[in-house]
């Protein structure tokens, strides 16, 4: 199991057989969880995840130091922004993903957090 640390940027994939992979900054570590944000552009967003949770994605690459030449992620300039609602792109407006770990078969997607829709920015407002 990879040890993930504050600051630091990887590749994870939701399970063995999945061959999308996700980038994932570690923003926060408190006892029991992690906060993090999950990079996809301007459809980037942050949960909180226990550290069970984050601990059952499979870690593909530490990609901390191809992150750092890449300024976009550390801005801090913030812009309002119009959103639309589309389907998660992780789990297919499904709100689970498989999880062949377990006897349910799936598991509540965390990119949506099962909500089926996540916020896609269409427009700012300046
Ligand atoms: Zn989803």
């Amino acid at each position: 199991m990879e040890t993930y640390k504050v600051g630091s940027t990887y590749l994870v994939k939701f399970n063995t057989h999945s061959d999308v992979l996700i980038s994932m900054m570690v923003l926060l570590e408190t006892e029991k969880a992690f906060h993090v944000r999950w990079n996809n552009g301007q459809n980037s967003n942050e949960q909180w995840l226990d550290k069970k949770t984050v601990n059952d994605y499979i870690f593909v690459e530490d990609i901390t130091s191809f992150m750092k030449n890449d300024n976009k992620w550390g801005s801090v300039e913030t812009k309002k922004v119009k959103t639309s609602l589309i389907p998660c792109f992780i789990c297919k407006g499904f709100g689970t993903i498989p999880d062949t770990s377990s006897t349910a078969g799936n598991k509540i997607c965390p990119r949506c957090n099962g909500a089926k829709m996540i916020e896609l920015i269409v427009g700012t407002n300046n």
